[in-house]
């Protein structure tokens, strides 16, 4: 078998479409205009090209975007004052801290500094609270398009064993309440998961964010399964020349699943297009309206 390839790129420029669509009309209707302000510490490459690209893609949208771009010399201080003033800025309905922060900079106090309502990221404890029990708040970016994806397939993924590999706070965590919310039989798995390939053979879906080039095997995944996978890693590629590739080893379980997720390509531009999605939810939110998305 050769599994359907799911096409994550499509599907993002889907929503990005519904989501300028939904700006347009806020713009029209309520002289509203969304705004995502994005804070870059530092001079990692990978998140200079995760910010532009975000950027870009807000302007795109019809939507406001500010980049505030500080040295990685910037003191938490300095950071925090930057974050109240956003807080406090009426055009400014977003606000997302590209990780990962310097080492002198401690990220759970800036992720606490975020006033939940413009908490785009949805890291703030008050939204991972309100999404553990079911409230409604603003959910994390890439579980959000991970369950987008999965949907794709199974349209109800209610009772279908899904097993999350990775229990971050910013995918495996929130992604397993997210499945949760949408009934599915959910197991965790990490480190110290004992036997991983055994469970993972019995999964209907496997969702890889683990951090490691490769890892899924194609003889862990139950034939016919469904492949979502999360993983950016950068390894060597064809002349030495650094690739991404993702948590599952592609070409194996490709031969084995039902359906799979590309690395890059899938999950990755999901996560952009749920971005955008959470700054128009979070504007209408804080204004007062009600939205399509
Ligand atoms: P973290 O490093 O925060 O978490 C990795 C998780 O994997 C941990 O829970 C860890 O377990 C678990 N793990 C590590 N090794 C193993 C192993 N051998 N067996 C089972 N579990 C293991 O990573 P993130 O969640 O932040 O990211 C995961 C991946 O997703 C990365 O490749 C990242 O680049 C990518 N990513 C992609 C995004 C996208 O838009 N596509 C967005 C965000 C992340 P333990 O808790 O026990 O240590």
């Amino acid at each position: 078998m050769t599994a359907c390839i799911i096409d994550g790129k499509a599907i993002a420029a889907e929503l990005r479409i519904k989501i300028a669509l939904e700006v347009r009309r806020l713009a029209a209707e309520h002289r509203l205009v969304p705004g995502l302000a994005v804070i870059l510490i530092g001079d990692n490459p990978a998140s200079e090209i995760y910010v532009r690209n975000k950027a870009r893609a807000t302007r795109d949208a019809g939507m406001q975007s500010s980049v505030h771009r500080l040295s990685g010399a910037t003191t938490q201080r300095d950071l925090l004052a930057l974050i109240s003033d956003l807080n406090s800025n009426a055009a400014v309905h977003g606000i997302l801290v590209q990780l990962p922060l310097p080492p002198h900079i401690d990220a759970q106090a800036v992720i606490e500094a975020i006033e939940p309502a413009k908490d785009v990221d949805g890291f703030h404890p008050l939204n991972a609270g309100r999404l553990a029990i079911g409230l409604p708040g603003l959910v994390p970016c890439t579980p959000l398009g991970c369950i987008m994806l999965a949907k794709t397939i199974h349209p109800s993924l209610a009772g279908r064993d899904a097993l999350v590999i990775g229990r971050s706070n910013i995918v495996g965590k929130p992604l397993a309440q997210l499945l949760l919310r949408e009934n599915a039989t959910v197991t965790i798995a990490h480190s110290k998961t004992k036997d991983l390939p055994a469970v993972s053979r019995r999964a209907d879906l496997v969702f890889a964010a683990v951090g490691q080039a490769h890892m899924v095997r194609g003889a862990w995944i139950k034939p016919g399964a469904t492949v979502i996978d999360v993983g950016i890693n950068r390894v060597p590629g064809a002349g030495g020349k650094p690739r991404l590739a993702g948590d599952v080893a592609y070409s194996e379980a490709r031969e084995v699943a039902g359906a799979i997720t590309p690395v890059p390509g899938g999950v990755g531009p999901m996560t952009i297009a749920c971005l955008l999605a959470n700054t128009v939810r979070a504007a209408c939110t804080i204004i007062g309206v009600s939205t399509t998305l």
